[in-house]
């Protein structure tokens, strides 16, 4: 075929991380300015040459922090808080609006933009403020210079550009809707286009991703809007990318703006496929983002190869979904996976590798016979499909989701049996997990310490942590959770049809990544996990412990999860795994269990149509998982910060006796957005915002209890911090339940 071939962005991190541990010595003064440039350089370059068959390599791709801010950056759009707009770019400048600066040597607080997630991925980005009067000023020449610096390392570069319409509706404005701006942003943007042009670039990828998810009439003739007013005089072409979504009804209307090529996600769009077969124009570029950009499952070119031709008539280009930076850097990386299991698996650099071969002339016999000997393995698997897991899902009806009683009787009951004081106190799971902690767990991953060495060590943590809940006079205590990294990775180790990989690291945001596990076969849960540990807890204390899982949505949503299977049933199996450690827990003497739920709002669907029955499969698998037990034992659940208004009558329909909500920053708006779709459990919401080691007062405390008393009566509520405390220092933490405790009391002699 020999197709044009390109990616939407590379992953930026570096496959050892280089780029994380480079900002953290910059941030913590051991690396200077010039030793990040000279390491953010390398890793472009070391990327770019990772790209080197492509037809283009990606520019503008790489971040020292976020894309968004890039942009924002880029066209000075930034709040007087960072300073005069027309000061200068600094790195300091820069990391300040992504990081904030905190009371140090006399300088004032400030506060960074907000972190948002990025569409239905895990990574986040930081939102631009923007005001009415916005003036925009092309004021960084970053896109600019990392095009030439391509050039000059002798790549033909392809600058990708998060679109004028994306930009501004993910951007946040008071009074008003910044999408109105977007007559004053494009004559800036396309001064942007005319540099890039004269640094060099033939094709500019503007990317749109924000129709995946919005195609109302604002989003469309925005875009109309800017189009008709992009195109600049020089001689350059441009790309419209979509990726994440389908286009739909709005195929006509977009194919009619002033592009040169289109850039679909096929995995997503696939059902636009037929229309653009039939109707789009011969004299302009369609590129067909075949390799999946969004999941890390080896591709099978050879069916790719037979759809691209299909369009053979077509100036067809071939490309990724979306941006790699979604996926692991490289699998040729991981040292520990299983061979079997790693040859159905393929990461960015190996994506590469399909891309190329997809869009190769000839078929390579070998490459064909690898990818159906893989993918033949997959089907025969004896872990991918197992006998009486599917006929337990089969199985489930009705009564498996439902509890004895109904949700108030239930309440009624636990208030007699737990004989809880008036606004019961807890927390949400995780103490401080301290550099003696971390410090523990690398040793004994390195072989240094034993397992014995390794659970003593663990142990001690956990009976401190329960004397001083104690100590603190705590209602409900927990164990702290000294034993996991990370609340998913946790069951990904210990559930069977689950890999966690050893170097499969992804942006989260900024230097954060994480490693989600990879849901390949059916779950199986061969051994308690929490029980021992639990159990342990609990005979420390005449106070209740709490038990503590990760729920199945949770799981599932911070997964690359197979697709041979629907998400819904995958749901079901994790399920059931967490039901069987759920009686477990209540064999052994639990009588309160926490299913953490933060990923529910977080799955929710970019695409309106497909909401509905995600929330009924989602609210199914949760039920699933708790209904197991007695109608005393109490079942709580937590979610962090989220938009509740979209997923309220979900939450609703959960009936989890109780709910922790992260609550305190929004002033108890989440409780207003939960209770408005009819909860009825009991509600603990957040009083201490756990983001900053910061020590909030009794009286702070008393003042959101008392709002959260406005909304809901005094006996349904409970008090806790926003979230675990995994973060925390131990000293803030002390202090700060010590002040929790004191205003949980001073609410019960109120009422
Ligand atoms: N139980 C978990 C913890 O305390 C919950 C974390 C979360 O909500 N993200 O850390
Ligand atoms: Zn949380």
């Amino acid at each position: 075929m020999n197709a044009t071939t390109h990616v939407s962005g590379y992953p930026r991190i570096g496959e050892k991380r280089e780029l994380k541990q480079a900002l953290e010595a910059f941030w913590s003064g051991k690396l200077d300015a010039s030793g990040l440039d000279g390491i953010a350089k390398e890793l472009r370059l070391r990327h770019w040459q990772e790209q080197a068959g492509l037809s283009f390599a990606a520019t503008n791709d790489f971040s020292l922090y976020d894309g968004m801010l890039d942009l924002a950056c880029t066209f000075g759009a930034i709040p007087e808080r960072f300073g005069p707009a027309d000061s200068p770019m600094t790195l300091e400048r820069y990391f300040r609006m992504a990081r904030g600066r905190s009371r140090q040597g006399g300088a004032p607080d400030v506060v960074p933009l907000e972190l948002t997630k990025w569409f239905d991925t895990n990574y986040h980005y930081l939102v631009p403020e923007l005001q009415p009067e916005q003036d925009f000023r092309l004021t960084w020449d970053k896109a600019v210079q990392e095009t030439k610096e391509a050039i000059a390392a002798g790549f033909r570069p392809k600058p990708v550009v998060i679109g004028p319409v994306t930009f501004l509706a993910l951007s946040k404005m008071d009074g008003g809707d910044p999408l109105s701006l977007i007559g004053r942003l494009v004559p800036v943007y396309r001064e942007l286009l005319e540099a890039l042009a004269e640094a060099g670039a033939e094709w500019v990828e503007i990317s749109e991703p924000i129709l995946a998810s919005r195609r109302d009439e604002a989003v469309l003739s925005g875009l109309e809007a800017a189009w008709d007013e992009l195109r600049p005089a020089a001689p350059l072409k441009l790309l419209l990318g979509i990726p994440f979504g389908r286009l739909g009804d709005a195929l006509p209307r977009v194919c009619a703006l002033g592009f040169d090529g289109l850039h679909v996600d096929a995995t997503r769009a696939a059902a636009d496929l037929p229309w653009l077969h039939a109707n789009y124009l011969q004299d302009r570029v369609l590129s067909l983002g075949l390799i999946d950009g969004r999941s890390i499952w080896r591709s099978d070119v050879e069916v790719l190869r037979a759809l691209a031709a299909s369009f053979r008539e077509k100036q067809l280009w071939l490309g990724t979904s979306c941006s790699l930076q979604h996926v692991p850097h490289r699998l040729d990386a991981e040292s520990t996976l299983d061979p079997v299991l790693r040859s159905w698996l393929s990461f960015a650099k190996e994506k590469i590798g399909e891309l190329l071969s997809l869009a190769a002339a000839q078929p390579d016999p070998d490459a064909g016979a690898a990818t159906r000997a893989a993918l033949a393995s997959r089907r025969a698997h004896p872990g991918v499909k197992i006998r009486e897991i599917r006929e337990a899902v089969a199985r489930l009806d009705q009564s498996a989701a439902n509890r004895g009683r109904p949700l108030e009787e239930r309440l009624k009951l636990q208030r007699q049996v737990l004989k809880l004081p008036l606004f019961p106190t807890t927390t949400i799971g995780s103490f401080p997990q301290t550099a003696e902690i971390r410090r523990l767990r690398a040793r004994h991953r390195k072989g240094e310490l034993d397992t014995a060495g390794y659970e003593a060590g663990l142990d001690a943590a956990m009976r401190e942590t329960i004397r001083l809940q104690e100590d603190l006079g705590l209602d409900v205590l927990v164990h702290g959770e000294f034993e996991r990294t990370d609340m998913v990775e946790f069951f990904g180790e210990m559930l069977e049809g689950i890999t966690v990989t050893s170097n499969g690291w992804v942006q989260s945001y900024g230097s954060r990544c994480v490693k989600p596990p990879i849901i390949w076969g059916d779950i199986v849960r061969p051994t308690p996990m929490t029980v021992g540990v639990s159990a342990k807890a609990q005979a420390l204390t005449s106070k209740l412990v709490k038990g503590m899982l990760t729920g199945p949505i949770t799981i599932l949503q911070w997964s690359f999860v197979r697709v041979d299977l629907p998400r819904a049933l995958v749901a079901l199996q994790l399920a059931l795994a967490i039901r069987k450690e759920v009686t477990d827990l209540e064999a052994a003497g639990l009588r309160v269990i926490q299913v953490d739920e933060p990923g529910l709002r977080e799955g929710l669907p970019l695409d309106p149509a497909e909401r509905e029955s995600y929330l009924e499969a989602a609210v199914r698998a949760f039920r699933v998982a708790v209904a197991g037990v007695r109608d005393e034992t109490q079942i709580h659940t937590h979610m962090c910060y989220a938009e509740f208004d979209d997923v309220a009558g979900a939450i609703a329909a959960l009936e989890a006796d109780v709910i922790s909500l992260e609550a305190s920053r929004s002033r108890m708006e989440a409780l207003h957005a939960v209770t408005a779709g009819g909860i009825g459990s009991d509600v603990g919401p957040g009083v201490w915002d756990i983001h900053s080691p910061r020590v909030p007062s009794v009286e702070e405390m008393t003042a959101l209890l008392e709002r959260a008393a406005d909304v809901l009566p005094a006996e349904r509520l409970w008090v806790n911090p926003d979230c675990g405390l995994k973060t925390r220092g131990w000293e803030e933490t002390k202090a700060s339940l010590e002040n929790l405790v004191a205003a949980a009391k001073a609410m019960r002699t109120k009422t």
